[in-house]
């Protein structure tokens, strides 16, 4: 399936809750769901109550969106995560967090998820001193992740150095803020992963 490319706002709204997708305008009034909480289109308005295979189903595109993972990424996650020892839900969820795309947004290296997978695309990033442009990589523990010297003066680069600079770090990522480059010293916890969603819900979604 196309990676989505409308509005992103829509998608929180349509979800009914906060996906934090737009970076720094997700925290202030400016953010859609503060302003129009209902879903968008005609019908918005006039939610109906969620059948248990909606709620679901809901749950898992809500995860998918916040991580910006297209379906039949997802569904190997889910697979790899059921294979592993541990909880399923929590295995996908620190499978999702170890993406390098999310590894850079979590860093202060880009301003959103999207933003972190551009950049991760225009080959700003390497991880142990290769260059390594794919989004979906999945990191390791033990693995360092930097920013390429030869990026580290680029315009776009140094704006989001200074615009995210006092971002808290999830302390499972070990950042050198000088040498910019960060340290995997072990896969999160689960309360140590912010997305807003139940994930035993996507596990019985995808159980069904
Ligand atoms: Fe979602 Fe952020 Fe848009 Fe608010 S501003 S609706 S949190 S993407």
């Amino acid at each position: 399936m196309a990676r989505y490319t409308g509005p992103v706002c829509k998608l929180c709204r349509r979800e009914g809750k906060k996906l934090f997708l737009k970076g720094e305008r997700c925290y202030t009034g400016k953010c859609s769901i503060d302003r129009r909480a209902y879903a968008p289109g005609q019908h918005g308005q006039s939610r109906k109550k969620a059948s248990e295979y909606g709620i679901q189903l809901r749950a898992k595109q809500q995860a998918r969106r916040y991580y910006g993972i297209p379906e039949g990424q997802f569904y190997k996650y889910f697979l790899m995560a059921e294979s592993r020892q541990g909880v399923t839900g929590e295995n996908l969820l620190r499978i999702c967090e170890s993406r390098l795309d999310n590894i850079v947004y979590q860093l202060g290296w880009a301003n959103s998820r999207a933003d972190a997978r551009q950049l991760v695309v225009h080959g700003h990033f390497q991880v142990n001193g290769k260059k390594v442009d794919i989004p979906s990589y999945l990191t390791r523990v033990g693995e360092v992740v930097s920013i390429r010297d030869k990026s580290k003066d680029s315009a776009k680069i140094k704006e989001v150095l200074e615009a995210n600079a006092s971002r808290p770090v999830p302390a499972w990522l070990d950042k050198n803020a000088d040498a910019c480059e960060a340290k995997i010293v072990k896969m999160p916890e689960r309360e140590e992963i912010a997305v807003p969603v139940e994930e035993h819900l996507i596990v019985e979604f995808y159980s069904k």
